[in-house]
Order: structure tokens, then sequence, then C-alpha cells
């Protein structure tokens, strides 16, 4: 499973039978924001997903420094890396798509060549794109350095999408270019959620979303705990705005470090009680710092690769 078939079998059916057997309280769907635990207890505030999830400051004051001190940070190597690959994956994504609704039903083969047609240059493009948004220029061995893992990405994924078509076409004969898509490629990327109703910003783009309601979100850096709490902000925002439970949520971990085929790792999440209280405690927790102007403190250890260390 790569970025294809996002939900297991296995992993649709315990989020089922966890469904049947203990549920989410009422009060914890997103739906619920305008009373109770998931009212925000600051209006006029809204923050991104990532102001509340993003626990690499262990104090805080990363929140205190942006809405309190009004710092703006550019974003960091690591960061605009994360970025590129991100805009990869939505880029193969949509030029499957394109391709299909243009041209029709064509073979995986052919599929593949017109996706990684120029693929250098596109990755070029997006790369030259992100590093703008760096405070000082990068080397040219660093932009190079995530060119080229970029491009390795794109190949990659437009292979394992291509493959997808003609696995499905090749089982189920021929079809209706719709079903193919919805089947090979149901993916939609960067899906835009309001998410005021919880104090969360009016524009929040969910990484991914698949169907049967799940959030996926791309990670391209280390394994972090709270990662998860991203997937519990997306599905509370989509529940308030869509009014539709969202039960699953799924954390792709993307490395396209040395290695020719880069590494993908998934953990699949049941969005229940417990990982919706841990985000709206975190979100309180950040709406108290801005309300009070509280200046949590510096943690004994920082974030190595914070942008706000030279601020701090
Ligand atoms: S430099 Fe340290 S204290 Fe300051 S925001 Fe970053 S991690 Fe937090």
């Amino acid at each position: 499973m790569v970025l294809g078939e996002i939900v297991s079998p296995k992993f649709a059916k315990r989020v089922r039978v966890f469904m049947r057997e203990v549920g989410v309280s009422e009060e914890l769907r997103g739906w619920s924001w305008d009373s109770g635990i998931l009212s925000p207890p600051l209006k006029g505030v809204f923050l991104g997903v990532s102001d509340v999830a993003a626990r690499y400051c262990p104090t805080r004051r990363d929140v205190y420094l942006k809405y309190v001190e009004g710092v703006v940070v550019k974003p960091t190597l690591p960061m605009v890396e994360g970025r590129v690959y991100h805009d990869i994956i939505s880029g193969v994504v949509l030029g499957v798509k394109r391709c299909l609704y243009s041209s029709g039903l064509v073979a995986g083969f052919e599929l593949y060549g017109r996706l990684v047609e120029d693929c250098v240059g596109r990755v070029r493009g997006i790369v030259s794109r992100c590093v703008r948004l760096l405070e000082e220029e990068p080397c040219v061995e660093d932009v190079e350095r995530i060119v080229e893992r970029g491009v390795r990405l794109w190949r990659f994924l437009a292979l394992q999408f291509s493959a997808s078509v003609d696995r499905f076409v090749s089982t189920h004969g021929s079809l209706d270019l719709d079903s193919v898509v919805a089947e090979a490629v149901p993916h939609i990327v960067e899906y835009k959620v309001d998410g005021s109703p919880l104090g969360l910003s009016r524009e929040l783009s969910v990484d991914v979303l698949y169907p049967g309601y799940t959030v996926v979100e791309v990670k391209t850096g280390s394994r972090r705990d709270f990662h998860r709490l991203y997937l519990a902000g997306y599905a509370l925002a989509f529940e308030a705005d869509k009014e539709i439970p969202v039960n699953m949520g799924v954390l792709i971990y993307v490395r396209a470090g040395r290695s020719p085929t880069p590494f993908f790792k998934v953990e699949e999440y049941v969005l229940g009680d417990e990982l919706r209280r841990e985000f709206i405690e975190a979100r309180d927790e950040v709406f108290e710092i801005i309300e009070n102007e509280r200046d949590p403190g510096k943690p004994l250890k920082c974030y190595p690769y914070c942008p706000y260390y030279k601020y701090c």
C-alpha cells in the first residue's frame, strides 16, 4: 500500500467494530462546537491545526512568540523540503486525474510515460518556488539534493498510480473512466475545510481526504507522537463544517532519502474520544497563552530546527 489503497479492509473493520462497541461521545463530535468542551474559550482568534498539534516546542513558547509578540518567521530548510514533497504528491495525483480525464483510459505504461515526461522540470519548478520562502538563499548542493530526491519521489508515485490503474482495469475489464479514477486515484488533495466554529482557521487544508471520510496527513520528518493530533484536529474541523462523522485517520511518513526507492510508513488511527480530547486540551492551552499573554518560558531542551530559535 502506498497512497493507493490508504485504508486497509482490516483497519476499516477495526474502526467499524470500535464504533459499534465503544463509539465517539456526541460532545466530542465537531458539530457540537457551540457548547461544552468543544466551544472555543477565546473568540476572534483562529488557529492553524499545526499551531495546536505541532508540539515541537515543549513549553509552547513558539505560539507565545507568534500570537503575543507578533514574531513572524520564515520556514527552515527541513520545512521547505517537506513542502516540496507535499507539492509533489499533489502534483502527481492531479497529474494522473488530468491525464485520464483529458485523454481517456490509457494503459499504465503510457500513463507513466506522460507523468514522468518533464518531471525534472516540474520538480525543479516546485523546489525553486518553495526555496524562495527561505530567509537566506540555500546553497546549490542543498537545492540539488532536494531536486534529486523529489524527482525520485515523483517517478515512484507515478509508477504506483499507473500500476494501480492497470491493476484495476485488468481485473474488472472495460469500465467507465469515472470508476477507474474513483478506484485507482480516489484521493482529494489539499481539501479545504472551515474550522472557525472550533476556533481554527477558516481555510484549513487537509493533505488528503480519502473516500469514506478518512483524513490523511503526510509527514516528511521524523515520527513524533503528537503528529496524530493533526488527524483529530482535521476530523473535528470537518465534522464542524460538514456535519459528517470522520472516524478514521491515517498518518503517512514519506522519506525520500538516499535509497533509490522512497520509504513510506503508514500509521492508522481510530479517531475516538481520547485523541479528540487531547487535541482540544492542546487547543485550549494555546488559547490560554494568547488570552493571558503568558510567556511559558523556555524548555530545558529546544527543538534543534526550531524556526523561532534566533528570536527566543
Ligand atoms: S527556540 Fe526553544 S523555546 Fe523558543 S520556540 Fe523554539 S523550542 Fe520553543
